[in-house]
């Protein structure tokens, strides 16, 4: 074992320095906190970008074994949020100023949802002037679907790859027919060469997942060269496979922990990226993205999906806000946001300074 703050003063840490970080306690993890706050205010500053999150539905094809929303969970009520509705809660966060709006889904890759999600794009950018940046998180798509929904005005997507280990992935996607580890990571590449800023993640605290796994996972963030990041903790869902694991898991402070430790070693590593503070780490402790912030987040997405469709999008149990409305979050968040010393970016893009030096100077504050 290696004294903390010789790991700290490194330039470039390895595998093993990442595995020791993970498991640091008390003031060797304060020591860890109070270096990831300084290097996120050093090169992203304070502000916080705000990305609505819409969760227009919750019909998905695939099967994965932890997520409250896979296709054969049969007790839950599907849904599909009407597009006036969504035009509607865009209009909504272009109205509050806040700059962005994320489209997230079950997901579907039928022609009828690729024309849709289209329409869609193009009806956002008209109604808030070319003004809301839209950042998408809808799974898996051809090129072609890809360079379709850029085309029409998304220029940010999320896949997470879940985890870098192919065994680890198979282990929680076990149908193979419909998943496929390098099918995701080939459609981060496509992504990336259709001039999206890419963001990625990872679950933290998943059965059958070591130390070794999430500090290869930060390295795979690292080598990808990646521009965004939403990384949270895995919670167990009682109607999914992955459940009958539960007792072999960390606790659930455990788990927010390790992914608070993940977020601060992400920022020290890849300084300049967006870190979106999870929504999952609210489950678990109500200020949970605040502390996400304070040592390395610099992105928070308030839902602002219409609150008669929020408790049908449960991908885990407890998860918070599914019963508070757009504007109660919007006063919700600034409150929040301020007790973690942060200041909203209202009206900004916040787009990825990692993006932009990457790019060129493309991608806009
Ligand atoms: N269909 C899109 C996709 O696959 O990227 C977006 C929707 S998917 C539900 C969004 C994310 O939810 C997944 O990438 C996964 O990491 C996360 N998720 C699902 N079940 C979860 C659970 N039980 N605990 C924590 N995160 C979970």
């Amino acid at each position: 074992m290696k004294n903390i703050d010789e790991i700290l003063a490194k330039s470039e840490f390895s595998k093993s320095d990442i595995v020791q970080l993970l498991q640091v306690e008390g003031d060797d993890e304060k020591k860890l906190f109070k270096k990831s706050h300084q290097i996120k205010i050093d090169n992203v500053g304070n502000e916080v970008y705000f990305r609505g999150l819409v969760e227009l539905s919750n019909i998905c094809k695939k099967d994965c074994l932890y997520c409250g929303i896979r296709k054969s969970n049969t007790g839950i009520n599907r849904y599909n949020i009407p597009d006036d509705k969504i035009l509607e809660a865009a209009k909504f966060a272009y109205e509050n100023n806040y700059g962005s709006i994320v489209l997230q889904a079950g997901e579907r890759d039928d022609k009828d949802f690729v024309n849709r999600i289209t329409y869609l794009l193009r009806s956002i950018k008209e109604i808030s002037k070319g003004e809301l940046g839209i950042t998408i998180s809808l799974g898996e798509q051809t090129r072609e679907t890809y360079r379709r929904w850029f085309e029409a005005g998304a220029h940010r997507y999320l896949l997470r790859i879940e985890s870098s280990n192919p065994d680890l992935y198979y282990k929680i996607h076990t149908n193979n027919d419909l998943h496929s580890h390098s099918k995701r990571l080939e459609c981060l590449k496509i992504l990336k060469g259709e001039g999206y800023q890419v963001g990625t993640g990872v679950m933290i605290g998943l059965p059958f997942q070591s130390f070794e796994d999430l500090a290869n996972d930060i390295l795979f963030m690292k080598d990808f060269d990646i521009d965004m990041v939403g990384m949270g903790p895995y919670i167990e869902h009682s109607d999914t496979p992955l459940f009958q694991y539960k007792d072999s898991l960390k606790s659930l402070d455990y788990r927010f922990r390790l992914a608070l430790r993940m977020i601060a070693i992400l920022r020290i590593v890849m300084k300049d990226i967006n870190i979106a503070s999870a929504t999952a780490l609210q489950a678990i402790d109500p200020l949970g993205r605040e502390k996400a912030l304070k040592i390395g987040a610099n992105v928070i997405m308030p839902n602002i999906t219409p609150t008669s469709n929020r408790s049908d999008y449960l991908l885990y149990q407890n998860k918070p806000c599914t019963d508070e409305g757009a504007e109660d979050c919007t006063n919700c968040m600034e409150a929040r946001i301020n007790l973690a010393d942060g200041v909203i970016g209202y009206g900004k893009w916040g787009d990825s300074k990692h993006f932009k030096k990457r790019n060129k100077n493309k991608g806009k504050d």
